[in-house]
């Protein structure tokens, strides 16, 4: 236990909450799916950041997160490998006829969105795992056409996600990872309650928020909507 504490000392992660699972030291050491880890090779990360090392343990454990670390520290990764894994093995396991989306990220801007969603397509190559962006700017009937032919993650704006659920009726029972990505940014936005509403519509989601910085509005956002809760923070000097 102490040599996993000062491994974490000496990557600067700093972690708050109980029975924190370690962190994994390689993508090919966690079982993860064969592809998904050539995917990353193929991508050019051979080696898992600090923030991946113990978001990806915690997640493939299940567990809900409130996650910061620096800008340009891999945090898309992080949530983007536990989220194709679990996909990957929910599509294996059950039959193909339905196939409404198993997980959900928000992100407070088109822009934001796409990036992710594009990072998305690259690890889930050749991997049983489609993506649907719902943004602004492209056809709401182009999106919901996409979701209706079966797609594993949405990637969008809650702003505009709750527009497609209210004029489209989305099966969101097997939705059960929900990312808040740059939630601070999404709390500036305007967008609480948008994300409360998408909350409420999942069936006890784990939870996984991303912030630059951690405040009060964050910490009660991430309380409401999970319950103990892995608090990891990386590099960063506002813990
Ligand atoms: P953050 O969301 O923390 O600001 P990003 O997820 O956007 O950071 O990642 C920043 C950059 O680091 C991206 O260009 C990404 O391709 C790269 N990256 C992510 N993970 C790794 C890794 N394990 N090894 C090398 N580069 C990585
Ligand atoms: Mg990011």
């Amino acid at each position: 236990a102490s040599q996993i504490a000062s491994l974490r000392t000496k990557l600067d992660i700093c972690v708050k909450g109980e029975a924190i699972p370690d962190p994994v030291m390689c993508f090919s050491s966690c079982g993860l799916p064969e592809k998904l880890v050539h995917n990353l090779e193929t991508a050019g990360y051979t080696m898992p950041t600090p923030v991946q090392m113990q978001v990806i343990s915690a997640s493939l454990s299940d567990r809900s997160l409130l996650v910061s670390a620096d800008t340009g520290s891999g945090k898309t990764v992080s949530f983007l490998v536990p989220i194709i894994a679990h996909c990957s093995r929910g599509r294996s396991e059950q039959c193909t006829s339905k196939r409404g989306p198993l997980a959900i990220v928000l992100a407070p801007t088109r822009e934001l969105c796409l990036q992710v969603e594009e990072q998305a397509k690259v690890l889930g190559k050749g991997l049983p795992f489609k993506t649907a962006l719902v943004v602004g700017g492209d056809p709401l009937a182009q999106q919901i056409y996409r979701i209706e032919n079966g797609i594993e993650l949405i990637v969008g704006t809650p702003g505009r996600l709750i527009d497609l659920l209210m004029k489209h009726n989305v099966d969101l029972d097997d939705v059960s990872v929900f990312v808040l990505d740059e939630v601070d940014c999404l709390l500036e936005r305007g967008f609480r309650d948008q994300a409360m509403q998408i909350f409420r519509a999942l069936s006890r989601p784990q939870v996984m928020m991303f912030s630059a910085t951690i405040h009060s509005e964050v910490e009660k956002l991430s309380n409401s909507m999970a319950n103990n809760m892995i608090h990891i923070s990386c590099g960063n000097p506002n813990r």
